[in-house]
């Protein structure tokens, strides 16, 4: 079974994609197992596309900053704003953390443009073998390695043998349910609606990235780089909506239009539907099988968490499967990776997101005020602001894992 050095990682999302470039980089070869092909991997739904200043470190220390900064929108503000009255609450800039990170912004650049420019890398890169419209099925290990059972392009079986196996495939991993591990969490009754729209919101007072609390009907608004730009608005939708209802032309108009009345309507580009999900797995690995991203924690986007989490965990993950194929460690440091980033993913990444909803969505006037003011006081003292940023943009997390033993 064993391919003494291999290591297989299933998916190429943005975590495992991440995962063969640190690998491949330190001379570690990598087989990438991607279900999409040539023909459809630029055709996934909208997703993913604040990274924070931790997550733009990693980038650059793989080579893929440099290819993703002339693709986004370099966004130093955040605002958290009450949709009464279009009212700015607190301005947060991360220009204070200019002592804390080369990157004091958040780049606003999404998750498919990020996984086509590390597509390229991993394709240009001779260690990464990239088999595309290849699906994963199954897997067995033993103590000398794994066996991926795939389905090729020609829709044959084949086995791919590795020392380690890593999912990255995503919140419906196969490795997670085969190796029978909780997804432990809840989900929220009510779906997101994310509508994208050609129209500079900046008009309006707004920035890049707004956080917007209302009673009724919070929202986030982001701006994206096109041509043209578009900014994407959320909107939180009940149970028992119709999906179909909800994205109809003139229901999309009606919902903008509530939240920012405009003559003439929205020029609009796009809209899904998602549900939300606070999940953590009870493991992070067993034996030779890891979990990273999305296959081990998924998350509410309100604090744009989930991907540069799951980047963080990649990045650890593939720094500590290098000191082992190097014989520097034992692999019981996996054990490590998963004390560290399981830590991360409920202390930061599913506190804070938690916290974000109940903050936009808050019904009682005299905590919502409270609420504001808080943002507010924090956001105008130098030293809380900076403390604020150091934990929204995930640095803190990073350092707080790195004390864990
Ligand atoms: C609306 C929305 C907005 C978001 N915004 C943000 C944000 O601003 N910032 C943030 O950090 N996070 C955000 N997230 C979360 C983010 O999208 C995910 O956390 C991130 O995409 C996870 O990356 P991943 O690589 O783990 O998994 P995925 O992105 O899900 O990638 C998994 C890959 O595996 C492949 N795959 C799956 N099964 C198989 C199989 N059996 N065989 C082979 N390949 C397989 C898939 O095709 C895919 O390419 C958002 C999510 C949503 C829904």
């Amino acid at each position: 079974m064993s391919e003494a050095r291999r290591v297989v990682v299933i998916g190429a999302g943005p975590v495992g994609l991440c995962v063969a470039l640190r690998l491949a980089q330190q001379e570690v070869p990598v087989t990438l197992i991607e279900t999409l092909g040539e023909d459809n991997f630029l055709e996934q739904v909208p997703r993913a596309g604040t990274n924070h200043p931790a997550t733009l470190e990693l980038f650059d220390s793989i080579g893929l900053y440099a290819r993703l900064e002339p693709r986004g929108i370099v966004a130093p503000l955040l605002h958290y704003r009450d949709r009464h009255g279009n009212r700015l609450i607190a301005e947060f800039d991360h220009a204070r953390l200019r002592d804390d990170t080369r990157f004091p912004y958040v780049l606003q650049c999404e998750r498919i443009k990020i996984v086509e420019e590390a597509l390229a890398l991993a394709k240009a890169h001779p260690l990464i073998e990239v088999r595309l419209s290849t699906t994963f099925v199954a897997f067995e290990q033993a103590a000398d390695g794994v066996a991926a059972r795939v389905t090729n392009p020609a829709g044959e079986d084949e086995t791919v043998a590795g020392a380690y196996l890593v999912s990255g495939e995503g919140a419906r991993s196969i490795v997670r349910k085969d190796l029978g591990i909780e997804f432990e969490g809840f989900t929220y009754s009510e779906r997101t609606l994310n509508i994208e729209v050609a129209y500079d919101f900046r008009r309006h007072g707004y920035t890049e990235r707004n956080y917007i609390s209302d009673p009724d009907e919070w929202s986030n608004l982001f701006h994206w780089k096109g041509p043209p730009d578009r900014w994407r608005v959320h909107f939180p939708t009940a149970p028992e909506e119709d999906a179909e209802a909800l994205q109809r032309p003139e229901a999309l108009q009606a919902r903008l239009q509530g939240f920012l009345p405009r003559q003439g309507g929205y020029d609009i580009v796009g809209s899904n539907l998602y549900t939300v999900h606070q999940r953590v797995a009870t493991r992070f690995r067993v034996g030779r099988a890891i979990l990273a991203g999305d296959s081990a924690h998924v998350n509410s986007p309100i604090g744009a968490m989930g991907m540069n989490s799951g980047i963080h965990d990649a990045i650890n993950l593939a720094d500590k499967l290098i000191k082992i194929m190097r014989r520097e460690v034992g692999d019981e440091v996996l054990d490590r990776y998963e004390r560290q980033r399981r830590h991360v993913a409920l202390q930061h990444t599913q506190a804070e997101t938690i916290r974000n909803k109940r903050v936009l969505a808050e019904k009682d006037p005299a905590v919502r005020r409270k609420n504001h003011e808080q943002l507010h006081r924090t956001a105008e003292d130098p030293k809380l602001a900076r403390a604020f940023l150091l934990r929204t943009s995930l640095l803190e997390s990073l350092r707080e894992a790195e004390q864990i033993a």
